[in-house]
């Protein structure tokens, strides 16, 4: 195949994704992100990694530290989303982005969001390493979008994938 016409068509590839800098979401709760968004992708390859890496190391500790990081990128992602009215349409949103950025699918219920994988529990059950909980970055990105809405209460991982074969990651709001 000749070269020129590659490096041609991905340049107006890029051109397009910086054109189309918008989150627009389905009512599947699939979610497109274009332009400069486009790098966060990049998160999913390295940071289970990292995660598995401080929660080994820092043990309890590194659970706090985890949750506490992935509020704060969960407001972070929040900003891309921008202003809902109303929580369950930012949450919506969240998981919907949360799927681009390499979780499963979820689903919500009364009392409870249900992930079938999420990259942290994958790089543990890569490593075989079974019997804790391994989502509490998860567990702050879903309470950031709580505490944006004026709630009091945080999303805490009740079963996770990496704890138990068979289990998947639940969220209650306690
Ligand atoms: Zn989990």
């Amino acid at each position: 195949m000749d070269e020129r016409i590659i490096v041609e068509k991905k340049d107006e590839y890029f051109e397009k994704l910086d054109e189309e800098e918008d989150l627009a979401g389905d009512e599947n709760g699939n979610v497109m992100l274009m332009g400069e968004r486009f790098n966060i992708m990049a998160s999913k390859y390295f940071m289970s990694e990292i995660l598995v890496i401080l929660q080994d190391s820092y043990e309890e500790k590194a659970g706090e530290m985890l949750f506490e990081s992935g509020k704060m990128y969960g407001k972070d992602l929040l900003d891309l989303i921008g202003e809902e009215k109303s929580f369950d349409e930012s949450l919506g949103k969240m998981l919907g982005l949360l799927k681009f950025l390499g979780y499963s699918d979820s689903y919500v219920e009364m009392e409870s969001i249900t992930f079938s994988s999420s990259p942290t529990a994958e790089a543990y059950k890569s490593k075989k390493m079974f019997s804790t909980k391994t989502c509490h970055f998860l567990s702050g990105i879903l309470s950031a979008v709580a505490e944006n809405h004026g709630k009091d209460k945080n999303f805490k991982e009740q079963t996770c994938q990496a704890e138990e074969e068979g289990n998947d990651c639940v969220f209650v709001m306690v």
